[in-house]
């Protein structure tokens, strides 16, 4: 008898969960036709990822049947854990840090300067902050002044003529070029404002004495100063910063001029490379 009642609860059992199945299963199967006004076949492919004959095929295994009342149940209860984790989700992407370092970075909305292995960068792509206005560098005027003697003893005379220049005067400058040559070339020879190596007090532009005409100009390039310069300039710390051929890389056109001192070590080191200092830095 035991045996008997326990073979009849079995199959009792098995009957209930067949039942069961198929319930859970067609109520699924309705549910996702009238939400996503898909076809029967449709259906059972989105639910159960197989062909609606494999699924018939396998009906009568209970195993079957039982692992797909799984399936659906899970799949019944995912939308509502991911709508207990979205508020979650919302919150974690509001804390999140990355979303403020994703802003822009401008003159307006940082608030140190750049330093790549020790050196003070400012070009298009690391501005200074708009308030970052240190003066021209004591260290930079100590070495070009070595240099002005040294050059004048090989029979130049040297003159810096713009050195430090603030983010303001920056604006009036840039300015002035945008409205004689428009912004497209004046971007090419001038820096936006908090964009510039003179914003730092490192960057010197340097002429002949008496050549004002060729001051800032590419004829500079010819005479005998700017030869010297080029030869001479990293012995004392300075490099040329926007050497002939190199605009894409320092987005600036050859600037026989503008020099930007890094120290005498370091200009040895990038004179002798050949390279930018944008190239030699790796940035
Ligand atoms: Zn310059």
């Amino acid at each position: 008898m035991r045996l008997e009642n326990n073979q009849k609860k079995k199959k009792t059992k098995w009957w209930i969960a067949l039942g069961a199945g198929v319930t859970i299963f067609a109520g699924a199967s309705l549910g996702a036709l009238s939400a996503y006004n898909w076809s029967p076949e449709q259906a059972i492919e989105g639910l159960f990822g197989t062909s609606q004959q494999q699924i018939l095929q396998s009906e009568h295994e209970q195993r079957n049947i039982d692992e797909d009342v799984k399936e659906i149940k899970q799949s019944e209860s995912e939308p509502a854990d991911d709508e207990s984790e979205l508020p979650a989700e919302d919150e974690d992407i509001e804390e999140t840090p990355p979303a403020e370092e994703q802003e822009p970075r401008t003159p307006e909305t940082i608030e140190e300067p750049t330093y790549v292995k020790g050196v003070l960068i400012a070009n298009k792509e690391y501005p200074l902050p708009a308030g970052y206005a240190p003066g021209e560098d004591p260290e930079a005027r100590a070495s070009y002044n070595e240099m002005q003697e040294a050059a004048a003893a090989a029979g130049h005379s040297l003159v810096a003529f713009s050195t430090y220049r603030s983010y303001d005067y920056q604006i009036d400058l840039y300015n002035n070029y945008v409205a004689q040559h428009g912004q497209e070339e004046a971007d090419r020879f001038s820096a936006r404002p908090g964009y510039s190596e003179h914003q730092t007090g490192l960057g010197f532009d340097i002429g002949a004495e008496g050549q004002e005409e060729h001051w800032a100009s590419d004829s500079f390039k010819d005479t005998p100063e700017a030869k010297w310069l080029a030869e001479n300039a990293h012995l004392y710390g300075f490099i040329l910063r926007y050497p002939a051929g190199k605009e894409q890389i320092t987005g600036y056109q050859y600037e026989s001029w503008h020099f930007r001192y890094i120290g005498k070590d370091l200009a040895g080191k990038v004179h002798n490379s050949g390279l930018t200092l944008e190239e030699y830095l790796g940035i």
